[in-house]
């Protein structure tokens, strides 16, 4: 982190101390606009407890916060309104374990090499839990979804790696799943979060249940069976959990000394753009994800700035004050400026995702401004070699495709997706390290789709 950043950091944090004891003192409303109490009391600690959550298949406008019609997200709406909501977070990639490699090496798909269904990421990789680990930092894991159980290397840096078997579901459960529920989950991640048996920590907390099949508890059916609406009952249903985790940690007050990121792997598709789920396409249903973070003192706000789950482990080293060896998550830049500071003035123009998923699809794209270039390469639905141009400020589902209407700026578009593509390959510092699946893996991967 540069010397100015650390005492911008700093000066925040002398801002929040005072906030705070403004609000503390009776004050109305904070220099910030925030509403007094609308802030997690307390000023983020030089060493924080670092967490995260992410959903798995959770697309951004699946949430409250993020634009649902339906009330999915009762509790989260509400804690989102205490943090600092990114409007236009994108992940690198359109499945899971090469989104999630990305989300903890801070690296884009083609620098990290982790794309396929059996591939491995290797242990030259460095990854989030190492760099805290090696900081001090207690690291713990808590996974439901097979695709990064820790045979695929995703266990690095870790003390303790919890993966959720769906094997473990009691006897007699009625439901039929792929992966273990979060309601099973949560005695061992309540317990954690809420009395962590060492600080600092860090927790990396993956569920999955908006991954198909979308079968939640009854009682969370509220809008039909057809497909969305189960979907959306599943993301009702982990929303209860989420909501909870974070009360629970308010009320033992490990809150107040930790930093939690929200987010998701990636979105899902209800037949957009002719398919349905996931790992088959880079339109925004499938590349959009939440984004959400919390901290004590922080003023609660939104942020339009096109950001990448690449960015968000520089963002949590610079809020815990750790020098990351050089080197790593060279291609994510840290939010933490802005996430205390507001939206900056220009630099967050951009993002990139991809998809290269041999036995699926490949496809990639770009985006700049209001501008996105879709290339698909080959995918299950018969495109080959097709190119999408969009303004998704005007139209979000991207029914419109402007390719032919705007061929310039369709050549410009393409250029600069080839060139960004380019600039990965250049910090490429692993190769893809396959390894033989067993039959239980392919099993596994078989029932959440992974493997025809
Ligand atoms: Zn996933």
């Amino acid at each position: 982190m540069s010397r100015a950043s650390r005492n911008r950091v700093g000066s925040i944090a002398l801002l929040a101390a005072t906030v705070f004891l403004l609000a503390a003192c009776g004050g109305g409303r904070t220099p910030g606009g925030a509403a007094r109490g609308s802030g997690i009391p307390g000023v983020l600690p030089p060493r924080p407890n670092i967490v995260i959550i992410l959903v798995d298949t959770l697309r951004a406008d699946a949430v409250g916060f993020g634009g649902a019609e339906r009330d999915t997200s009762p509790r989260l709406d509400a804690w989102a309104r205490r943090g600092v909501v990114f409007d236009e977070a994108t992940t690198p990639a359109g499945w899971t374990r090469t989104a999630v490699v990305s989300l903890f090496t801070g690296l884009y798909p083609a620098a990290h090499g982790v794309q396929d269904k059996d591939h491995v990421a290797p242990e030259s990789l460095l990854m989030l839990a190492e760099v805290l680990h090696g900081a001090g930092w207690h690291t713990a894991a808590f996974v439901s979804n097979f695709a990064v159980a820790a045979r695929f290397g995703t266990g690095q840096g870790f003390d303790t790696f919890r993966f959720f078997d769906k094997k473990e579901a009691p006897p007699g459960t009625p439901r039929k799943l792929n992966y273990l529920p979060i309601e099973y989950m949560d005695p061992e991640v309540r317990a954690f979060l809420e009395h962590p048996p060492r600080e600092p920590f860090f927790a990396y907390v993956h569920t999955t249940d908006p991954h198909y099949p979308y079968l939640p508890p009854p009682e969370y059916l509220r809008w039909g069976t057809d497909p969305r609406a189960r979907y959306d009952g599943e993301v009702l249903y982990t929303d209860r959990y989420v909501g909870e985790w974070l009360d629970a940690m308010e009320r033992s007050g490990v809150l107040g000394r930790t930093i939690v990121v929200f987010t998701a792997d990636h979105g899902e598709e209800f037949h957009e753009h002719g398919g349905t789920g996931h790992g088959i396409t880079v339109f925004e249903e499938c590349v959009r994800v939440p984004l959400v973070v919390w901290a004590p003192g922080l003023s609660p706000g939104r942020r339009r700035a096109l950001v990448s789950l690449v960015d968000v482990p520089p963002t949590l080293l610079e809020a815990a004050h750790v020098t990351a060896p050089a080197g790593f998550a060279a291609e994510g830049r840290s939010l933490w400026p802005m996430i205390v500071g507001g939206d900056p003035e220009r630099g967050w123009n951009w993002n990139y995702s991809e998809l290269v998923y041999p036995s699926k699809g490949i496809a990639f794209t770009y985006r700049e401004g209001d501008d996105k270039v879709v290339h698909i390469v080959r995918d299950k639905l018969g495109r080959t070699d097709w190119t999408g141009l969009y303004d998704v400020a005007r139209d979000r589902f991207e029914q419109r495709n402007l390719a032919s209407r705007r061929p310039e700026r369709l050549r410009e578009m393409r250029d600069k997706l080839r060139a960004v593509r380019q600039e990965h390959q250049r910090e490429a510092r692993a190769v893809a390290n396959p390894q033989p699946l067993d039959e239980e893996a392919v099993e596994q991967l078989r029932s959440l789709g992974y493997v025809d």
